[in-house]
């Protein structure tokens, strides 16, 4: 199974991390700019990866059940207090939040 990761939050955290790094006079400039080319070389790598479109799906609760919530992508099980949390399925990554102009 596709796995589906969030690029715009790694770019973030790898840009915290590099200017953590240009900032620290710890680190040499020659390590300074081997984590650079690293950076960009991955970048560069994520750019020509494949993109999916995320599947859209929904939290399905049963009446006689309010404990638990299913994807009804993937069939995957949540409890309710994990269905306010996640806006995506942790299984599959469709996302599950209600649709524009969807009641909940
Ligand atoms: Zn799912």
């Amino acid at each position: 199974m596709t796995r589906l990761i969030d690029v715009d939050k790694i770019k973030f955290e790898v840009f915290i991390t590099t200017e953590n790094y240009s900032l620290n006079p710890i680190y040499s400039s020659e390590y300074k700019r081997g984590w650079n080319n690293a950076v960009n070389a991955l970048e560069q790598q994520i750019a020509e990866l494949p993109t999916v479109e995320r599947p859209h799906g929904e939290w399905i609760t049963y009446e006689q059940d309010y404990h638990y919530a299913n994807c009804s992508m993937c069939d995957f099980t949540i409890t309710k207090e994990e269905k306010e949390e996640f806006n995506f399925c942790p299984n599959c990554g469709s996302d599950n939040r209600p649709k524009e102009g969807e009641k909940e």
